[in-house]
């Protein structure tokens, strides 16, 4: 039987197979059929501590049998107030307010209508968003207007609004991109949103924290709004919990999803300043914060996100990534000796390089390797020629050994 389903990013003219996941459990994917696979991209950059955690899965079915839902405007429940305090007291101290929402992309546009909102109350003409060149932050309207233009979104243009972008600040060229960003905060910009240190679906492009820091620096000097988006870098997958923290940037708005949950069940929340919150909190209904989604602070997510936070707080996850993260090192420096890997480059838990010329998104190598990881049993998804290794933190080091393997055989075979 044909399915009638329409999967995302996914050309179904290309008859490309769709292989049926029956079950999962750490870093391995069990097919339909039988076959396994090596999940070597963490099911979308979301698997934090492996598939079907017991301690998320327990937490979900617990929280599924007491309460599974209920609106969350002017009513709340136990779940949500742990999840609060617990965001708290991990993240930093000055971001006191948590916004509840569905997924990455919902939490950059909450972000983004706070900056709006902030700027309007205080009776400043301020709305000009400033991004940086190859940024991704979901495929909503708001979030494809602050985001690379390009392939994936070019029939949406005319519904975009105009931002301001700042040049990517690849090593050599950071001074350009701090100058724009001076200039742009100069002229009243009213919020800078960005990836920190890594831009993911840009490429996997990596830059220092020195000039994250710089860039955070500037914007506090022309008070333009810092909306950090650790949506992918978050939950400890460049090294550290936050990748601002390797930057000593605390932001003024943050965006979190992904592995908020470990990975489980969807779950965003956008944390703000106090300021921020000052400026919608009145006696006027009128300035109130108008966002909401039908499962605003889900019960059985927050749930989830709860046992997320027991694990960071009780199990050793910072060992765990420091260990994945030495050995992503070793394998990529083995790997980088293979003339077709170009520009490797690894940040905590996650490794990448190109494979052969620059050929962006929609490179045929990209369905070809992808095809050839499969037959190998592993699951990579190259973003055009540019291949990324993001494993769950619990990969063994056999299984990460399995991942390289592959990798070796098909650029092996793509560049041959
Ligand atoms: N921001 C970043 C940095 C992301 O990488 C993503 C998703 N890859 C998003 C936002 C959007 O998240 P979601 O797909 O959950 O909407």
């Amino acid at each position: 039987m044909t399915s009638s389903i329409w999967h995302p990013f996914t050309q179904h003219g290309l008859g490309e197979p769709i292989p049926q996941v029956a079950s999962a459990k750490g870093a391995v994917l069990h097919l339909e059929g039988g076959a396994e696979m090596i999940d070597a991209i963490s099911s979308w950059w979301v698997t934090t501590h492996g598939h079907a955690n017991p301690r998320i899965a327990a937490a979900i079915a617990d929280q599924a049998a007491r309460l599974d839902q209920i609106i969350f405007a002017g009513w709340t429940h136990e779940p949500a107030e742990t999840l609060a305090a617990g965001l708290r007291a991990i993240m930093p101290d000055s971001l006191t307010r948590v916004f509840f929402s569905d997924s990455g992309s919902t939490s950059v546009e909450v972000a983004l209508k706070m900056a709006l909102g902030y700027w309007l109350h205080r009776g400043e003409d301020r709305h000009r968003i400033v991004v940086m060149d190859h940024g991704y932050h979901g495929d909503t309207i708001g979030t494809m207007s602050v985001g690379a233009r390009g392939a994936f979104n070019r029939a949406y243009q005319p519904l975009l609004f105009d931002v301001t972008s700042i040049p990517f600040p690849a090593t050599g060229a950071e001074q350009a991109a701090l100058d724009a960003l001076d200039a742009a905060c100069r002229e009243g910009a009213a919020a800078f949103i960005v990836e920190p240190l890594l831009l993911g679906a840009g490429g996997m492009l990596t830059y220092g924290a020195d000039t994250l820091a710089e860039m955070a620096r500037i914007c506090a000097r022309h008070g333009t709004l810092f909306i950090a988006d650790e949506v992918m870098t978050g939950w400890g997958r460049t090294g550290t919990l936050l990748a601002c923290e390797q930057a000593g940037v605390v932001p003024d708005i943050l965006c979190l999803s992904k592995g908020l949950t470990g990975g489980a069940i969807p779950l965003a929340v956008t944390m703000a300043s106090e300021p921020i919150y000052e400026a919608h909190y009145s006696q006027d209904r009128g300035r109130m914060f108008f966002h909401s989604s039908s499962y605003t602070a889900n019960p059985i997510a927050c749930a989830a996100a709860n046992a997320n936070l027991a694990i960071w707080r009780e199990e050793p996850v910072r060992e765990r990534i420091a260990t994945l993260s030495r050995r992503q090192v070793t394998r990529l420096a083995t790997l980088a000796r293979h003339p077709a890997a170009r520009n490797p480059r690894q940040i905590g838990t996650i490794a990448a390089f190109e494979v052969g010329a620059a050929e962006g998104y929609l490179s045929n190598l990209a369905p070809t390797m992808l095809a050839m990881f499969r037959e190998r049993g592993v699951l990579l998804r190259p973003l055009g020629n540019t291949v990324y290794v993001m494993p769950p933190y619990c990969i063994s080091e056999e299984q990460l050994d399995a991942v390289y393997t592959a990798i070796d055989e098909v650029i092996d075979r793509v560049a041959g």
